[in-house]
């Protein structure tokens, strides 16, 4: 499952960012020089000097797609020349592979609210969250929020359900929690009941019309109360219901 970078405790590897002068964010790959420590032999000399020749300056280095090599991959490429662009920035790049100089037009991306369903167990609220109108955000997505452990489960947009959406195009998502779920437990003996709520791992498997272990020793556990509605036979992960209806086991022979 990938980590979606909503905007909290975004972390990039590999490419550091760095804000432009105009508030956008420029992708600089890190690139390791040739260690300066080692002995100094006059041939090894001559290969440090040439390598820091051809990187003159690491901070003009940016990763960014080549139209111009055949295959379109993103190619390291010699920043020439920069010029502000209404909130972006115009950047006059060399290819380091095939030399042809080209125009990248950075543009900070824009922040979206979009609305979220977040669903712990039992509980469900309505949010927002902020991300970037082209991230890319997929059902089984997981991410933080709130400091705690959130998945996408449905993509809706104005139409129809996606599977993977730019944040542009989602009229809502739903996330359920997933490091731990709350459900509700009503214990009912006779005429008595009671109910507790129970913190379980998502993936637990309740199966109704069976014997349950409890707090309050083995019960039958009569019904799984989903949000669709109560069933009395099969099993559910805990991430799916609201609550489950414990009987006192009866006194068969
Ligand atoms: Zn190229």
């Amino acid at each position: 499952m990938k980590q979606v970078g909503f905007h909290v405790g975004g972390n990039h590897d590999a490419a550091a960012e760095r804000q432009g002068p105009h508030g956008q964010y420029l992708v600089i790959p890190h690139i390791e020089s040739t260690p300066l420590t080692q002995e100094r032999s006059d041939a090894r000399t001559c290969v440090v000097d040439e390598s820091l020749g051809e990187n003159e300056n690491e901070e003009d280095l940016v990763l960014v797609q080549c139209n111009t090599c055949l295959d379109g991959e993103e190619r390291l490429h010699q920043v020439i020349a920069e010029r502000g662009k209404g909130d972006g920035i115009d950047v006059r790049v060399r290819c380091e592979t095939c030399s042809s100089v080209h125009v990248v037009e950075l543009r900070p991306p824009r922040a979206l609210k979009v609305p979220i369903t977040l669903s712990d167990g039992a509980e469900s609220h309505t949010d927002s969250i902020s991300v970037d109108d082209d991230e890319i955000i997929a059902v089984g997505d997981e991410f933080e929020h709130d400091e705690q452990r959130w998945e996408i489960r449905r993509i809706e947009s104005s139409t129809h359900d996606l599977i993977e959406a730019p944040a542009g195009e989602i009229r809502r998502l739903w996330a359920v929690r997933t490091d731990i779920v709350r459900i509700k437990v009503t214990y009912t003996k006779g005429e008595t009941s009671t109910s507790e709520i129970w913190t379980v791992e998502p993936e637990t498997v309740f199966t109704a019309d069976a014997t349950i272990e409890t707090p309050r020793g083995l019960w039958m556990l009569r019904a799984i109360h989903t949000g669709r509605g109560r069933r009395l036979r099969g099993s559910e992960p805990a991430y799916m219901i609201r609550r489950i209806f414990l009987h006192a086991l009866s006194r068969r022979r």
